[in-house]
């Protein structure tokens, strides 16, 4: 388990960041890396609990259990309904990463004009960032996406209305065995389980990467 027990917790810390979702999990890993002497010490505190792999609900009464709202305010789906848009996000450690589709594309450069958009930060500018990120999310494209039911019938589709389906980067492990932070990590195997939680540990979520990567510099600092 990466987290600890609330009674094992430290006096004080250099930085505290709310939250394990991807703002959170990714500040603090830099932090807890960061190239000064001695390493911060960093402390994340997360609203939800710890799912393991293997125990996410995986069915549709399971999923009703566990929508918060109804009364335990450790379940994991937070399902929110504004005027134009609904929102399904996570409340665990690694926040939504766990309850997402694992879809990696970077905005269209439109995006970064529109109104209001800070000037400075472009496509072009945020581009070693998204590198980066997608390095330590394991980012690549389905190497079976051409033989997927679903994939034909959406490449089906789009050649009727005379284009082509495109495979989309996902945050997805296509191989077994331990990943560059040391988590064990399975191969996928197309359950199409990702947006509740995947039981078979393929899914790259911000507690395979990020989040150990924050606590094994807590524990090189904690050895100090
Ligand atoms: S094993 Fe299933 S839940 Fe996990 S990433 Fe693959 S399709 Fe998604």
């Amino acid at each position: 388990m990466l987290s600890k027990p609330w009674g094992q917790r430290r006096e004080r810390y250099d930085f505290v960041v709310i939250g394990s979702g991807y703002g959170g999990a990714i500040t603090a890993a830099r932090l807890a890396n960061a190239d000064v002497n001695p390493k911060p010490s960093v402390c994340i505190l997360e609203r939800g609990k710890e799912w393991a792999v293997g125990s996410f609900p995986d069915s549709a009464e399971g999923y009703a259990a566990n929508l918060r709202g109804t009364g335990n305010p450790l379940d994991l789906y937070e399902f929110l309904n504004f005027d134009q848009i609904s929102v399904l996000k996570g409340s665990g450690l690694g926040g939504t990463s766990l309850v997402n589709a694992n879809v990696a594309i970077r905005p269209d450069k439109e995006v970064f004009e529109l109104d209001g958009w800070p000037k400075a930060l472009t496509l072009d500018e945020l581009a070693p960032y998204y590198a980066l990120a997608d390095e330590a999310l394991n980012v690549m494209a389905h190497p079976r996406a051409a033989a997927l039911a679903k994939v034909q019938a959406l490449e089906r589709r789009a050649v009727q209305i005379g284009g082509h389906a495109q495979h989309v980067p996902l945050a997805v492990n296509f191989t077994t065995g331990p990943n560059p932070q040391g988590m064990h990590q399975k191969e996928c195997t197309d359950c199409g389980d990702c947006l509740t939680g995947c039981n078979v540990g393929a899914k790259n979520t911000l507690y395979m990467n990020y989040l150990p990567l924050a606590q094994k510099a807590a524990r090189r600092s904690s050895r100090r």
